[in-house]
């Protein structure tokens, strides 16, 4: 077996509220560390402070991660440990680290985390959703097109999906995902480890009703039901219940891209078999137009 390298860089998950949650091991890695690289230095300043260490701060984030990153790892192959933290959490999960981490890898250095806080695995465990088996996916994209194809793809998921999500984004977040998931049982765990703690269990139609006057505040993670499982279905009824939808669709006069989309983003048929399947409940209503429509039968 190859003998694992010293540790270099000390992955150091910090509170995500409760600064009670920060672990012993945690607080005794950042006293060690010859240095400490952080995502905001006044932010882990006030963390330092409150368990009165003192070391020195180098700044690590997402806009000077590739020069800095080459900085750090210069002292590391020089012998030094690195304590890296973000302002909350766990490091390289949805923040810094994780460029970082491959580097130090690539380098030989030594990688090893100090296990605490993550708002997802703290959200999805209070969530009362399957926890067996579940998707991360992060935050959702602003750019339109990414953000569509990401939501096609989770919801095709069977598993437990669970998002980040800013305050002030979340509403229209909620809105897309009832239009690409429709209604399904959600989670909104807020504040987690806070004092305004709140763990609302609701599904994404009523959210979309809830948050249509009320301002979201606080920070949110998002944990939505997997696709629902239905018995076993065989092919054909699965096209059965995607036609089903798109008919519902057209005839609400959603256009017929949207109606398909929309269709087999629920029911996982695919788009090309239901373009076919549409193009042949059309047929023969076509054919009787090109023949004078509904005329009556000459005599
Ligand atoms: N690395 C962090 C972790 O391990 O959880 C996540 C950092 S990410 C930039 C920040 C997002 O995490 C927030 O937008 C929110 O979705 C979620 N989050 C962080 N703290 C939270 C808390 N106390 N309660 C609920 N969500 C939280």
């Amino acid at each position: 077996m190859e003998k694992r390298p010293p540790v270099s860089l000390y992955l150091v998950a910090t509170p995500i509220g409760n600064l009670g949650d920060l672990s012993p091991r945690a607080a005794k890695t950042l006293e060690e560390a010859d240095f400490i690289a952080a995502e905001d230095t006044r932010n882990t300043l006030k963390l330092l402070n409150h368990i009165g260490v003192k070391k020195p701060l180098v700044s690590y984030f997402e806009h000077n991660r590739r020069e800095r990153g080459e900085e750090i790892c210069a002292r590391l192959l020089n012998g030094e440990v690195c304590a890296l933290v973000t302002d909350a959490g766990t490091p390289a999960i949805s923040d810094p680290g994780e460029e970082l981490v491959a580097r130090c890898h690539e380098l030989g250095l030594g990688v090893s985390a100090i296990p605490g806080p993550c708002a997802l695995i703290a959200a999805l465990a209070v969530s009362g959703l399957p926890t067996g088996r579940f998707s991360f996916e992060g935050f959702l994209s602003t750019n339109g097109k990414t953000r569509r194809e990401h939501l096609a793809l989770a919801a095709k998921s069977p598993y437990t999906l669970i998002f980040y999500e800013a305050p002030h984004k979340l509403k229209r977040t909620i809105i897309d995902l009832y239009k690409a998931l429709g209604d399904r049982r959600l989670t909104l765990a807020r504040e987690l480890t806070k004092l305004h703690e709140e763990i609302i269990r609701t599904t994404l139609a009523k959210a979309v009703s809830l948050y249509e006057d009320t301002k979201p505040r606080g920070e949110y993670v998002l944990v939505v039901e997997g696709r629902p499982q239905t018995p076993r279905q065989d092919e054909s009824s699965v096209m059965q219940e995607a036609l089903n939808m798109a008919r519902d669709y057209l005839e609400k006069g959603v256009s017929k891209s949207e109606a398909v989309r929309l269709a087999c983003a629920r029911t996982g048929a695919r788009k090309n078999e239901l373009y076919r399947l549409i193009a042949a409940m059309d047929a023969p209503k076509q054919e009787k137009a090109e023949k004078g429509g509904d005329s009556p039968c000459p005599r």
